[in-house]
């Protein structure tokens, strides 16, 4: 692979252990690694790019989506629902999809791969996905259409096997027609896990265990999949957690918090991370920080079901691992993690009267790089430092919605027409150049998908 020389980089933000912060510097780039960073001379046979325009990071890590619901945004009559109507009317439209065809496997990776291009256009270059719907409770290759998808959009991807095992006619809450045994879903997770699980430290496809949620699964697989995650380095473990839902049933079903269910089945550890935590009991949280779980902020989405958000600065003070995504389509309606960045920065003040307490740009940059990193136990990912991967997303600062900005990092979530990165690199190769994806045609991304929607969609 041809080096890549950054030169002359605005202003760089490296998420280092000393979060440094360097102006007019030049990045080299070698063998899907960071090389070198300082005052650099170009080598043979190396491409430059000017840089001196840009604000350049680590790719920005999503350490939660759904990419199959990239076909089920903006739905009218989810627009104004809440939690329960909401879960109950995706499960009726994506059943309604499965009866007439239209949820096949061709068609997720349609809708990943438009949901990968997407992502790579905000900066991110590393998603985790949970796909947990299998209607008819049939094992269908989405994962594994999901893992092609993300090869030929160079994005790096964590598939997670997601999962419900746990209908209502026995007990729990999920959808009697979209359930699966327990036996069935570990077949098919030590599939995955053999077939594309790599565990290298730059690997570009990685798979995780990830239950949909304590309401929805039976206890057994969490159990089965600790010790599953325990077999493979680098398998990571994944769930809903505090969704409200959860919480009532944990209470009602075991008597216990959803925390302590999935404790007592082998989930307290640093392998796993965990997604929304919006309604997490305040005493709980020094046991987050001293297990080493990952927490993730998904604020688009809390605030779309009516949630509080989430203390995040609670978890911060506790000296939790905090990570940030934006979930899937269906309760987001896109995958801009700048932007949920911005209303994250907004949203958290209204809860304290110490501006000291809200969220800053920086904050918020350092947990979408990484914070999430550290969710998914990345350690070369989220970090601009020599030896770490190169994943880079940086953005043009000198536009004119951006003149009168005094600190570039406030500047970059808090103003802009547009959330476009201009230049993005994943695995040291340029995936988004002049704000355009250039590893894959996005227009025919975008053709592709709108193609293979239902009538009506
Ligand atoms: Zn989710």
């Amino acid at each position: 692979m041809p080096g890549l020389l950054l030169r002359d980089v605005a202003h760089l933000l490296t998420f280092d252990s000393d979060d440094r912060e360097l102006r007019d510097v030049d990045v080299r780039i070698a063998d899907g690694r960071i090389a070198e960073i300082g005052d650099l001379e170009p080598q043979p046979g190396e491409t430059a790019i000017d840089a001196s325009r840009l604000l350049a990071m680590p790719g920005l890590i999503n350490a939660h989506q759904h990419l199959y619901q990239v076909g089920l945004r903006s739905i009218p009559e989810l627009e104004r629902v809440l939690l329960d109507d909401w879960l109950i009317g995706l499960g009726r439209i994506c059943t309604r999809w499965w009866n007439d065809g239209h949820f096949t496997p061709e068609a997720i990776a349609t809708m990943a791969r438009a949901g990968m291009v997407e992502s790579l256009l905000c900066g991110v270059t590393t998603v985790a996905d949970q796909h947990y719907f299998f209607p008819g409770g049939v094992t269908a290759p989405y994962i594994e259409a999901t893992i092609e998808a993300a090869r030929e959009v160079g994005i790096r991807l964590h598939a997670g096997r997601g999962t419900m095992t746990y209908a209502r006619s026995e007990g729990g809450e999920g959808p009697d027609s979209a359930c699966q045994s327990v036996d069935e879903v570990l077949r098919h997770s030590l599939e995955l896990i053999e077939k594309y699980h790599d565990p290298d430290p730059l690997a570009r496809i990685r798979i995780d265990l990830a239950p949909c949620g304590p309401h929805v699964d039976r206890r057994e697989v969490f159990a089965a999949f600790a010790e599953m995650a325990a077999e493979y380095p680098g398998v990571g473990l994944h769930t809903h957690l505090y969704e409200g839902v959860d919480t009532q049933f944990c209470r009602r079903r075991y008597g216990r918090s959803p925390w302590q269910v999935i404790g007592e089945e082998g989930w307290h550890n640093d392998k796993v991370w965990l997604a929304h935590m919006v309604d997490c009991p305040r005493g709980e949280i020094p046991d987050y920080a001293a297990t080493g779980v990952g927490l993730v902020h998904l604020v688009a989405p809390d605030l779309r079901m009516g949630f509080r958000p989430a203390p995040v600065r609670w978890w911060l003070d506790g000296g939790c691992t905090v990570g940030f995504g934006t979930t899937g389509s269906a309760s987001n309606d896109g995958a801009n993690q700048m932007g949920d960045m911005r209303l994250a920065a907004l949203s958290h003040r209204q809860h304290s009267p110490d501006p000291e307490r809200w969220l800053s740009a920086r904050e918020l940059l350092a947990m979408s790089t990484r914070g999430s990193a550290r969710c998914l136990s990345r350690s070369a990912l989220g970090t601009l430092t020599p030896g770490a991967a190169a994943d880079v997303a940086a953005w043009d600062i000198t536009t004119v919605d951006r003149v009168g900005v005094h600190d570039p990092v406030i500047g970059l979530l808090l103003t802009g027409l547009s959330d476009r990165a201009d230049l993005v690199i994943a695995g040291g190769e340029v995936v988004v150049q002049d704000g355009r994806c250039v590893s894959i045609d996005e227009d025919e991304v975008a053709a592709a998908a709108r193609a293979t929607l239902p009538p009506g969609a």
